[in-house]
């Protein structure tokens, strides 16, 4: 049976018990359209970058591969779920309360 595990607290699931959430996060080199002469506004940027990815079929291109896209998977459960919808980029909670800090 597949157990699944939280990835940012690190506790188990159980499958009968707790709700797991899956965040998915695709992260790409973002190409300015502007930067192309012609018929930029009909490409699909992802068409692109996986031409790019396709061209770089070595075996130095993992790393450069990474840069330019990357897709990410979690599972969360409930608690650490709720922290990252309030904070999903990991920003610093800190500064949100400075100006109860007195
Ligand atoms: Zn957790």
């Amino acid at each position: 049976m597949l157990r699944y595990r939280c990835d940012l607290c690190h506790r188990d699931l159980d499958p009968e018990e707790d709700l797991r959430y899956v965040v998915k996060m695709e992260v790409y080199a973002a190409f300015d359209p502007m930067a192309n002469d012609e018929e930029s506004d009909d490409r699909n940027h992802l068409q692109e970058i996986q031409d790019i990815l396709e061209q770089l079929d070595d075996d130095d291109s993992d790393q450069i591969g990474a840069d330019v896209y990357r897709q990410l998977r979690y599972d969360l459960c409930p608690e650490c779920h709720k922290k990252f919808v309030k904070n999903p980029l990991g920003r610093e909670a800190a500064k949100l309360f400075n100006f109860s800090q007195n």
